[in-house]
């Protein structure tokens, strides 16, 4: 159970980013209660005449026990709480899947989000505690399913007599539906582009699926989130942090120092191992195979290398980052810190952790690196079902590239006319 501390911590937060954006955070309020309200008795009032009165009643009293529950869980005041619900039920899975393989799980870290600008998640420590904070980006799960439902639009499949359907990503056989298709290509450039321009994945334009290939793209997508979210649980289980490192990292007596935890890589590629065979095994458990597991989180670094080229591109003119005169963007938590010593002196200075990554630089290895040390570790159990899935991997960078290839034009006609991405993104 997160403290009062920590959830005050993550408000606080909230308050500073927001403001750094030129924006006010809106707290769940009165709107979402009312939201909630009508929802449920509408609900309720549907059952009319289905079951007696005392019975609506007792439904209606339920249900509204329930969303009360809901808003309780909620970490911060500024987070909605059917998303902080979504990732309080990745993180039972994550949990029970760990606790299945004999890991020694730990207490469950305050789940929230942020507007971080990478299109990832971050695990910081709430100062002067051992708490774990994970945030996810803002839109990192709305951006996680709609990728994997753009992808599930360009590739072909069949329905086999059980009922089933096998779909393919054959690099060959996508090209040859992309050519009879052309448009499929063209959703997931107007989701880059809608979560770069601004900030909102369901900005895109929508559109309705065939509830096949809705049914594959939601697979995927669990497996994406389940490994997004098992790295970091990978980082805590591999004591990268408290245990190993000095009191004195763990930030200071108060909100002066949220504290990034910079890993270095070894703990990255630690991570990535560990928040594998916990979303494998959660997949599992869910009753999928091991590939579609391990596609999650090849898929996870594809759509990564993606995305960093699409806001290099749409930011710079070209793919290699900021240029010399660019000034090295400081991460948001630098930028934080910075904005807050402004008003109260700064206690101890600390150096960062481990990697030389230098004052405030939090470097990741590039996610091209990650998923190459992700197929290399998997390579070493030779057996069929993995060959499988790594296959299924490259398969995916292929069909990945050629939609990237349909983007990359279409971001530089709108660097050309002055398109840029939002300011918080990071490249
Ligand atoms: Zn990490």
């Amino acid at each position: 159970m997160a403290s009062q501390q920590a959830r005050q911590f993550l408000d606080r937060m909230h308050e500073i980013v927001w403001q750094d954006m030129g924006l006010t955070p809106t707290p769940r309020s009165a709107e979402d209660g009312a939201e909630a309200a009508t929802l449920i008795n509408d609900l309720v009032d549907m059952r009319t005449g289905l079951v007696g009165p005392e019975a609506l009643e007792a439904l209606r009293a339920k249900l509204f026990r329930n969303e009360e529950l809901l808003a309780d869980m909620t970490v911060s005041k500024y987070e909605n709480a059917r998303t902080n619900q979504s990732l309080h039920k990745l993180a039972d899975s994550v949990e029970r899947a760990g606790r299945a393989l004999g890991f020694p799980m730990p207490e469950r870290p305050l789940l929230g989000t942020l507007p971080t600008g990478r299109v990832n998640v971050m695990t910081l420590l709430v100062p002067a505690t051992r708490e774990h904070l994970v945030l996810f980006e803002s839109e990192f799960l709305g951006f996680a399913y709609l990728s994997a439902k753009a992808v599930a639009e360009v590739l072909p499949y069949r329905r086999s007599p059980e009922g089933g359907a096998a779909f393919s990503l054959e690099p060959g056989k996508v090209r040859e539906r992309l050519e009879k298709y052309p448009q499929s290509a063209h959703r997931f450039g107007q989701l880059a582009r809608a979560y770069l321009e601004t900030g909102v994945p369901y900005n895109a334009p929508q559109y309705t699926q065939d509830p096949v290939r809705n049914t594959w793209a939601a697979m995927l997508c669990e497996a994406v989130e389940l490994f997004a979210l098992g790295h970091e649980y990978g980082h805590i289980l591999k004591g990268h942090l408290g245990q190993q490192r000095p009191a004195a990292r763990l930030g200071g007596p108060n909100l002066d120092e949220p504290e990034e935890l910079a890993w270095s890589r070894q703990e990255e590629f630690q991570a990535d191992a560990q928040g594998l065979s916990l979303s494998v095994a959660a997949m599992r458990s869910r009753g999928y195979d091991l590939p579609i597991g391990v596609l999650g989180a090849d898929f996870y670094f594809t759509m990564m290398h993606v995305m960093e080229r699409a806001i290099s591109v749409l930011r710079h003119g070209h793919e290699n980052g900021p240029d010399g005169d660019d000034a090295q963007r400081p991460s948001l938590l630098r930028r934080m810190v910075g904005r807050q010593s402004q008003n109260k002196p700064q206690g101890h200075k600390k150096s960062r952790a481990g990697d030389g990554t230098g004052d405030g630089a939090v470097t990741h290895p590039p996610s091209v690196l990650r998923r190459l040390m992700l197929r290399a570790v998997l390579a070493r159990d030779n057996t069929p079902q993995i060959a499988a899935a790594i296959e299924l991997g490259q398969n995916m960078e292929q069909v990945m590239e050629m939609l990237w290839f349909d983007l990359r034009p279409r971001l530089l006609d709108a660097h050309r006319a002055g398109v840029r991405p939002l300011e918080r993104w990071q490249d």
